[in-house]
């Protein structure tokens, strides 16, 4: 499943090809074809991605709202002469460019108020702009005041959208906090740090599209077994302290960190 980076992406594709532009929306496999309707023809105002979900805003007042679960992909096309067939649910296009979407779990269009009602429900974006630090401040909130894991907090989307399980593993092993602390029990400085450092590593991988978590590399194009400090790493030497890295299982899904780092 793709972190929220790579939706950021997308959403950062749309604007460059579509933004400001009549776009063409269809449904070539035939399941989206009456809500492509609603908005073929429109004028794209903005794509915009929180967390793992793209909202493609309309100029008529709707929204095309994507997520693209575990087998949904995209594909951005230029060359429009060679569009391919078979299982596209939905087609956006101009005379330009076009993008196919296949498989996704939520492809949908809404109105205004579905929208408010789906932002207010998600945690705050560490990708999107944050001037006032109001997003920082809403996911401090809702970590100082959650019982559960760092680990499990980090996960939920409601806490703070589109970290997944190689961001989570990263980001704790960075700060050296444990997986199992919870999150009355951080401090205030743990908190932001956890925000600051989710800023500066998702940045990387939006520019990227590599999720690169080592500091040394941040930079660098790296090749994918050097990208992480703990992450599929399990069994091998710590890079810090060189015990061994460790996994488990933590809400259903793999957890990697280093026991001697993270307390
Ligand atoms: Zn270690």
């Amino acid at each position: 499943m793709p972190e929220g980076h790579s939706v950021q992406r997308t959403a950062n594709d749309f604007n460059k090809k579509f933004k400001g532009k009549v776009v063409h929306v269809d449904s070539p496999q035939g399941r989206f074809a009456a809500e492509a309707k609603l908005i073929d023809g429109q004028v794209l105002v903005g794509a915009k991605a929180i967390g793992k979900q793209l909202f493609l805003k309309f100029d008529n007042g709707l929204t095309c709202r994507v997520h693209l679960g575990i087998y949904g992909k995209w594909r951005f096309i230029q060359d429009i002469d060679k569009v391919m067939f078979g299982q596209v649910r939905a087609r956006f296009y101009n005379e330009e460019f076009l993008a196919d979407l296949r498989g996704p779990t939520i492809c949908e269009v809404i109105d205004k108020k579905a929208v408010k009602v789906i932002e207010n429900r998600l945690g705050p974006d560490p990708t999107n702009a944050d001037p006032r630090g109001i997003q920082k401040q809403r996911f401090i909130e809702r970590v100082q005041n959650s019982s559960s894991p760092i680990g499990i907090l980090l996960m939920n989307q409601e806490v703070i959208s589109g970290i997944g399980n190689v961001y989570r593993a990263e980001i704790l092993f960075r700060a050296q906090i444990s997986p199992h602390a919870t999150g009355k029990s951080l401090t205030l400085e743990q908190i932001t740090e956890l925000w600051v450092d989710s800023v500066k590593l998702m940045k990387v991988g939006v520019a990227t599209g590599f999720m690169t978590t080592r500091e040394e590399r941040l930079k660098k194009r790296t090749k994918k077994a050097d990208r992480n400090y703990v992450y599929k790493r399990e069994g091998q030497k710590c890079l810090r302290c060189g015990g061994l890295v460790s996994i488990e299982l933590m809400a259903t899904r793999k957890l990697y960190w280093c026991q001697g780092c993270q307390f």
